[in-house]
């Protein structure tokens, strides 16, 4: 059977994982809608590929060379936030939310109102606006499936047993590039040491991320919401294989855990064939070859990231969207040069500091309380 389905962020590392499912086996899917924010060559191309019905770019300045390179195709062309999110409520089976940061929210909502099935890597939508998108999910019927590999894992260990049953949920982290390193080499990172990930191929901002353990952050906020067990319930241990993606411990003490490889594509795989399965060509376990897995507790003075994510979750409101905002502002210049690695972090810390915007109750207020964090977290960058 044949299903549709629409890509937010088809140009990126989760877009061409999905898309590299979909090659292999292109009887199964009908690709309606392939979106980017302003990759307009590699867009078309993947639309014609695809035989996609619409191809759109956020950024509508782009919209022009996407038309060219569109021209004398079927592929109509879109550009801008609204066609964005028109194309995000294509009404396809499934779509795939792969846009990076708060950008990726209204055309998360858009899909959400659709009542489909959406497969979340966007993570920072979920962190900025989760009530209020778990409850679109529940008024639109729609079906959210966790794709971040450790809440993938979650989904899958939990595999319909009740919540009530669960003692606690535990994420793994990798430690990412910079584990073993001090304070003071901590300060000193690059950019290219920061996006040199020991084991996963990613997009940028989510590798930086993951050097300053602020993806496991985000990742604990996404799972408080995704599986309603209570904060306190919710463990990270640092497990540099990136073997077992997370873990679930039952109220008789077992303990179920999911492994792979570090391929998104398995856990992408899992999501867009739910709840049935999918045949990948990912490379198998070889638990023999790894020999060992180790696990430790992570160095929260060191990282600090993971503190501060707690404590967004624990103040509620408008915190966790404000760290997610300061986050992002805060990646961008250290990619660009105009921060130490260290004052990523740093920077979220002094903004969860500062009064923070009333708790947002609709989408659009949390757009808000967004642009605003960001314009905070803009000043302290000039200033750093
Ligand atoms: P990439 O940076 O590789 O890709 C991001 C995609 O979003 C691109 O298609 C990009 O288009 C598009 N985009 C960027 N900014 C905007 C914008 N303002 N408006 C509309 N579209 C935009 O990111 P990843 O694929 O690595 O990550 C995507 C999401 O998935 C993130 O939230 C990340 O945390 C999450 N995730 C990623 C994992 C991974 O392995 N990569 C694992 C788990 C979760 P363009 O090419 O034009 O810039």
């Amino acid at each position: 059977m044949t299903r549709s389905i629409s890509i937010l962020g088809a140009t990126g590392s989760i877009g061409a994982s999905t898309l590299d499912l979909i090659r292999s086996d292109r009887e199964a899917w009908d690709v309606k809608a392939l979106t980017a924010n302003c990759s307009a060559k590699e867009l078309a191309a993947l639309a014609i590929e695809f035989g996609a019905e619409i191809a759109v770019v956020c950024d509508e300045t782009c919209l022009p060379e996407l038309r060219e390179a569109l021209s004398g195709t079927s592929v109509k062309a879109g550009g801008g936030a609204q066609a964005l999110c028109e194309a995000a409520a294509s009404g396809a089976d499934v779509t795939v939310a792969a846009i990076v940061g708060c950008a990726g929210l209204a055309p998360v909502m858009a899909a959400v109102e659709q009542g489909g099935t959406i497969a979340l890597a966007n993570k920072e939508a979920l962190v900025s606006a989760g009530d209020i998108l778990i409850q679109a999910v529940k008024r639109y019927g729609a079906t959210l499936l966790p794709t971040d590999s450790e809440h993938n894992a979650i989904f899958q260990c939990l595999a319909g047993n009740d919540l009530a049953n669960v003692r606690s949920i535990t994420l793994t982290a990798s430690g990412g590039p910079f584990r073993e390193w001090s304070h003071e080499q901590l300060a000193r990172a690059t950019r290219e040491q920061a996006l040199k990930h020991p084991n996963w191929d990613m997009g940028a901002k989510i590798t930086v991320d993951s050097a300053t353990m602020m993806n496991k952050g985000l990742e604990l906020i996404e799972a408080w919401h995704l599986f309603p067990v209570g904060l306190d319930r919710l463990r990270i241990v640092v497990h540099p294989q990136s073997v077992v993606h997370s873990m679930v411990e039952y109220r008789d003490g077992s303990t179920l855990a999911q492994l792979g490889p570090s391929d998104m594509r398995v856990p992408i795989a899992s999501c867009l064939a739910w709840p049935d399965r999918m045949d990948t060509n990912c490379e198998p376990l070889d638990l023999p070859r790894l020999g060992t897995l180790s696990f430790f507790e992570p160095d929260e003075e060191r990282f600090p990231a993971t503190r501060l994510a707690r404590q967004a979750a624990e103040a509620g409101g408008s915190a966790p969207a404000v760290l997610s905002a300061a986050n992002e502002v805060a990646v961008a210049g250290f990619l660009e040069g105009q921060l130490a690695f260290t004052e990523i972090s740093a920077i979220s810390a002094r903004m969860l500091e500062q009064e923070l915007p009333l708790a947002p109750t609709t989408m659009e207020e949390v757009l808000a309380v967004d642009a605003e964090a960001r314009q905070r977290a803009g000043e302290m960058l000039e200033t750093a």
